[in-house]
């Protein structure tokens, strides 16, 4: 992200989080920028917000995969929306405008695969890019209701089923109520997923991350909601304790993030003990 875009919404006079929010940088990244700058702290406080825009960013959280999560009011049909001076505005159309400075003609709507994602730029507008599952006007639902009786038996999810039939989520619990069928279990995501997706094996029996980079450097990942060091997390797996100062890779390889190659303070310390109890003689 450029320091431009940052520079530029930090002299409109937004906070540091809502513009992390706003270029899926971290807040530290900003902050930073701020001080380079020699720009005061933004007013502290829960200041109105100036832009419908302002208030769209306040209300959504980064999602691994550039998507964004919506985490404002729904209206009763579960539409995400915000109240902007007494208008209601759907989070996806603040979104399309956003991006593209002028308002949808048809429908806005996400492109991606992320269920309700706002992020600007994975919405688009039905009457160029038609809506998935909705060829032209017509309303019939998508997937029979046989497809659906048949997916809810193998025990899929409600939302792994409107998915791969491309229709209607509430559609889907409505046949699983009618059907007398047990809502699914939803699938945990372990650290252990999250770790395999994000790792490759090295050369010498290394480990290499392959996921998301905090600020281009620092493996980090998301879990939980939470943004991880991903060495720290490791660590804490690994040695069932949190690690004590900075956990650094304890063989030469310096880009390594195996889990028993890393070590805390602790442990060097340990280390350079042990060391030096078997050679400090000699060497002195
Ligand atoms: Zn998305
Ligand atoms: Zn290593």
């Amino acid at each position: 992200m450029s320091r431009a875009a940052i520079a530029e919404l930090l002299r409109a006079g937004y906070g540091d989080r809502t513009i992390a929010r706003q270029l899926n940088v971290t807040a530290a990244t900003v902050t930073q920028t701020r001080r380079e700058l020699g720009l005061p702290p933004a007013r502290a406080g829960n200041k109105p917000a100036a832009t419908v825009e302002e208030l769209f960013w306040r209300r959504t959280r980064p999602i691994d995969g550039g998507h964004l999560e919506w985490t404002g009011h729904r209206s009763s049909k579960g539409v995400a929306a915000v109240k902007w001076q007494k208008t209601d505005h759907t989070a996806r159309r603040i979104a399309y405008r956003i991006r593209h400075n002028t308002d949808p003609t048809g429908y806005a709507h996400a492109v991606c695969d992320y269920d309700g994602c706002v992020a600007p730029a994975h919405i688009a507008d039905s009457a160029t890019v038609p809506r998935k599952g909705r060829p032209g006007a017509s309303r019939k639902p998508n997937g029979s209701r046989d497809q659906i009786v048949a997916l809810l038996r193998q025990g899929h999810t409600d939302q792994a089923i409107r998915k791969a039939l491309h229709t209607d989520a509430k559609r889907v619990a409505r046949i699983r109520k009618e059907e007398g069928l047990p809502p699914a279990p939803q699938r945990i995501i372990t650290f252990a997923d999250k770790w395999a997706a994000n790792t490759a094996p090295a050369d010498d029996g290394h480990l290499r991350w392959t996921g998301r980079l905090r600020d281009g450097v620092t493996p980090s990942l998301v879990y939980r909601g939470r943004e991880y060091s991903a060495r720290r997390a490791a660590f804490e797996e690994h040695y069932r304790r949190e690690p004590v100062g900075l956990v650094l890779p304890g063989c030469d390889w310096e880009p390594c993030v195996r889990p028993d190659h890393l070590e805390d303070r602790t442990i060097r310390q340990a280390l350079t003990a042990q060391y030096d109890a078997i050679f400090g003689d000699q060497a002195a």
